[in-house]
């Protein structure tokens, strides 16, 4: 019986190396993203991300990459200068 396919976890979440805020191209400074551990605690757990920015993230990187303070809307934007 040597039918002993090897099965690949498939569905599990995994962080993925993406220190860069997808939607600005910023450090997005978030702990689990740059050592791939989800169980890393973080700035963005606290925080709730605002949907609408959530939706400007391409599909591919959603839930996936994380978004920067200021794209997330975790800190009051900058009065516009100008
Ligand atoms: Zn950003």
């Amino acid at each position: 019986m040597g039918a002993d396919g090897r099965v690949k976890r498939a569905g599990g979440l995994a962080a993925l190396p993406a220190p860069l805020c997808p939607l600005c191209g910023q450090p997005n400074d978030c702990a689990p993203a740059r050592c791939g551990d989800l169980d890393t605690p973080c700035w963005c757990r606290d925080v709730r991300i605002a949907p609408e920015a959530l939706a400007r993230v391409p599909p591919a990187l959603r839930n996936r990459a994380c978004l920067c303070r200021r794209c997330a809307g975790a800190e009051d934007p900058a009065a516009p200068s100008g």
